[in-house]
């Protein structure tokens, strides 16, 4: 991985991080440390580890090398006091990098190998962040659920019920603040989720999607059109599409960009130039993210510090207090029906399984 150097005007810059996910972002010492306590290390050494969680240089370029990275994280985190305990190592490293409003995302699904139901694999997440606080009080946290596309829509449906029941508009505490879609665009097409993203909707989450990564700006049209999502994950593929590209301006849909997974996955190629900067010439609100800190080697001092080559500090604190605009954080009040500034397109009603 390319060092990066971070200046005192970088490292100052008070962050807003918006799509960070748990299982690519435990630090390394933390999974070792887990790993060697369950007796489940697979080789002898924590640099040996190292290069399994954290994609290697020649790795670069292939989303299939870069998620090969979340198989070993998986095997600690089927526990309750293990997934508080990986929140609470992820956080503290966020504010070491100055963020001070952070939404983390995952999917409970796969972490009740165990035998974790699926409620609690969010509740234990939602432990690591009450501790979290306690530590960090002048930090704002918050949890998106996320649904996996190969798994089907019916699941996704399902998980959509458990993620409205720890909503945080339900709770005192923190709780979950929006739901997401991630996983294989391919072959699993946005517009078949509509029922677990109105599900979500109807309880009060806020709608972000993982769209544009893998696949073309029809998957970005669908996101926003059928499934009312108002921020966009990657977006990469909009760029292909100008007509596109003025609907996320006009409509303030926020893509939440990825800098350097981007080029780790393939989603942009190599040499190529990265679509952030054609969004900001089209007045889109952007926001920088780190997607997985440990498997991506970034954080946000580094990635911040990368896109000092196109702005100046003053610009990166502004796209920062944009996104403090776009956080979910604050927008989640009693549950309501339809709130999206875009309403979804009408679609046939389809049969549900819960
Ligand atoms: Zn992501």
């Amino acid at each position: 991985m390319k060092r990066v150097k971070i200046t005192s005007e970088v490292a100052d810059i008070e962050k807003v991080e918006l799509h960070q996910h748990v299982d690519g972002s435990i630090p390394v010492d933390v999974t070792w440390r887990l790993m060697r306590k369950h007796g489940l290390n697979p080789v002898n050494s924590k640099k040996e580890m190292e290069k399994l969680l954290v994609l290697q240089e020649g790795e670069e370029g292939a989303l299939l090398r870069y998620l090969d990275k979340f198989h070993y994280p998986l095997w600690i985190t089927q526990f309750y006091d293990n997934i508080a305990s990986v929140i609470e190592s992820i956080v503290a490293e966020a504010y070491e990098n100055n963020v001070r409003l952070l939404e983390l995302r995952y999917a409970p699904i796969i972490h009740v190998f165990a035998g974790l139901t699926l409620r609690q694999a969010i509740s234990s997440v939602l432990s690591g962040i009450n501790k979290s606080k306690k530590r960090f009080p002048d930090m704002e946290l918050g949890l998106i659920v996320i649904a996996m596309r190969h798994q089907g829509p019916h699941i996704a449906t399902i998980l959509a019920r458990q993620a409205i029941s720890e909503a945080q508009s339900l709770h005192e505490r923190s709780g979950v603040i929006g739901f997401d879609l991630a996983g294989a665009e391919r072959g699993n097409p946005a517009r078949l989720f509509g029922e677990s993203y109105d599900i979500a909707r109807s309880g009060g989450l806020q709608l972000t999607i993982h769209a544009g990564e893998d696949e073309g700006p029809q998957a970005i049209w669908e996101s926003i059109d059928i499934l009312g999502a108002t921020r966009i994950g990657h977006g990469c593929s909009a760029i292909k599409d100008k007509v596109l590209l003025k609907r996320l301006a006009r409509d303030k849909i926020m893509i939440e960009c990825c800098y350097t997974s981007n080029y780790q996955t393939g989603a942009v190629k190599i040499g190529e130039p990265h679509p952030i900067l054609t969004f900001l010439e089209y007045d889109i609100p952007i926001s920088i993210c780190t997607d997985n800190t440990t498997v991506s080697a970034t954080n946000q001092n580094k990635e911040n510090a990368i896109l000092l080559q196109w702005m100046s500090p003053l610009e990166l604190r502004k796209i920062h207090k944009t996104s403090e605009k776009h956080s979910f954080i604050h927008k989640n009040g009693r549950p309501r029906m339809v709130h999206s500034k875009t309403k979804p397109a009408k679609r046939k009603k389809r049969l549900t399984l819960v």
